[in-house]
């Protein structure tokens, strides 16, 4: 069975009260974040603030931003400036990730922030980018090391906003950090102790905690629900521990509002067009996409959102076995499709078009789902965004935006109807896909639209940003948890909910 952690470790306060002689005597680590305005001598009047003033202004003719010192009390308090510039949320966020690099380096377990010469506007940003980063930095992915790293890593425990202007939504930072957390943690998870029945059952104890509804479909019952396509993928496991997670959170509303779903390929191989080593090395993250689903339903949960949610997790390993499904197979799908199997290693969309079909029969007002889904869309834009796509053309310009917003960015790709030629198939209604690979993410795309109906609003998100070396914007793990932040952005920053957010994606 997998131990589940604490997903949020870190505590957070603010005070109204600015920083005193007393409060950094009372900690480990303090951080003055110098704005734009900053008055001329401000620093300087701070507790130990003149040694750093200096550092500040030879890192600043370096070109950094950043100066660090230790105060002369006898906790020998580490002392942090830096200095806060973005311009973006996701410059604001990197800058995070790098300021809490800096203040951790020793190993504080508590850390108090503190403000000089900001307006409310950058002290927001600065804020938001700080939170992230700090919760981030504080959760430890999952090791299994015989005696513990020396020195400890996440030290930090406390972080205390220390007389900012602006009253910060601590609790909704915090639900948004687990949610992240939650999504990286199970990604990091080795493969064989993420079973999909160990995964399930971890899922499970998530939900139950939060009086979520869990139902399980197995292998059995999806076969009577005419679960083809997932299923075809499914055959060459080893066990019969594969299935599609159903769960629901329900705020005293009859109609399911928002249903969120995910990709939850636990171990990659490719199937019988089995990968070269290098490209199957990271398969245990092909989950990503299910597990950025579920840290998106616990956030939404943990902050109480006024509408129903939904997720519905694929969860299966892609196996080269004896049984396994091979190219030409003919697949019937849960909602009558048939589709012509050419690669076995594009199980994603397989897997995904019955999860979807299921999903789409509650008729929920918007579908969203995730998935580490194809090279290609790497290809175009880099791990740096995420590929976005939707059935309303008017949802471009309000994914952009959400992605800008949340410093998790993305980019709309087209959704033409003369993209299916290349997906036309003579034996069936589709082909799974191309032999070319041109384009392969729009047309994963276009054949995922046919699973879900055409008066539900859906937008689906291919998570190219699912993995970026040294980290992403707040994120300091090669594992990033995109989305959450993204999709929580999208329902309650860019929109007033899923209502709010369907209507005008039919605009
Ligand atoms: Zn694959």
């Amino acid at each position: 069975m997998i131990e589940l952690p604490d997903f949020a470790p870190l505590k957070t306060t603010e005070t109204v009260r600015a920083l005193t002689r007393a409060s950094l005597d009372a900690l480990d680590h303090v951080l003055v974040v110098v704005g734009k305005n900053a008055p001329a001598g401000g620093l300087e009047k701070l507790p130990h603030g003149k040694p750093l003033a200096v550092l500040l202004a030879r890192a600043t003719r370096r070109g950094d931003v950043i100066a660090t010192s230790r105060a002369p009390n006898r906790r020998a308090t580490g002392i942090t400036a830096a200095r806060f510039e973005a311009s973006t949320a996701f410059t604001a966020l990197s800058w995070g990730a790098k300021v809490v690099r800096e203040c951790v380096r020793d190993q504080p377990s508590s850390l108090g922030v503190t403000f000089l010469g900001l307006d409310a506007e950058a002290e927001r940003r600065a804020i938001d980018g700080l939170l992230a980063a700090a919760h981030a930095a504080a959760f430890a992915l999952p090791k299994f090391k015989s005696k513990p790293d020396s020195p400890a890593a996440n030290s930090l425990k406390k972080l205390h906003l220390l007389g900012a202007r602006t009253k910060v939504d601590l609790a909704a930072a915090r639900a948004q950090a687990l949610g992240n957390n939650v999504a990286r943690w199970f990604t990091a998870l080795p493969p064989n102790v993420k079973t999909a029945e160990h995964y399930r059952t971890a899922i499970a104890e998530l939900a139950a905690a939060r009086d979520i509804r869990y139902r399980f479909y197995g292998e059995r019952e999806l076969e009577k629900l005419g679960a083809g396509a997932f299923l075809a993928v499914s055959r060459g496991n080893a066990t019969r521990d594969a299935g599609i997670v159903h769960l629901s959170y329900r705020p005293r509303m009859r109609r399911p509002a928002v249903t969120l779903v995910g990709k939850g390929v636990i171990f990659d191989t490719g199937g019988t067009n089995l990968k070269p080593f290098i490209h199957m090395l990271d398969m245990h993250t092909d989950m990503q996409g299910s597990a950025v689903a579920l840290g998106t339903l616990l956030a939404l949960a943990d902050t109480g959102a006024p509408y129903r949610v939904d997720a519905w997790l694929a969860l299966t390993e892609n196996r080269l076995a004896p049984n396994a499904y091979k190219s030409q197979d003919l697949v019937r799908a849960a909602n009558g499709t048939t589709i012509q199997v050419i690669h076995t290693d594009a199980e994603g969309r397989m897997v995904l078009a019955d999860t979807l079909a299921l999903a789409a029969r509650d008729e929920p007002q918007l579908i969203i789902d995730y998935a580490t889904l194809t090279g290609s869309c790497i290809q175009a834009v880099t791990e740096r965004y995420s590929g976005v796509f939707s059935n309303r053309s008017a949802a471009n310009a309000l994914l952009t935006a959400a992605g800008a917003a949340s410093g998790e960015r993305v980019w709309p790709f087209p959704m033409d109807d003369d993209f299916d030629e290349a997906l036309k198939s003579d034996i069936a209604d589709i082909k799974q896909c191309s032999t070319e690979n041109a384009g392969d993410h729009i047309l994963a795309a276009r054949f995922l639209s046919r699973f879900v109906p055409a008066a539900t609003p859906w937008i689906h998100v291919d998570l190219s940003a699912g993995q970026h070396k040294g980290g992403l914007g707040h994120i300091p793990t090669d594992i990033t948890g995109f989305g959450v932040r993204f999709t929580l952005e999208l329902l309650q920053g860019s929109s007033r909910g899923p209502d709010d957010l369907a209507e005008r994606l039919s605009a």
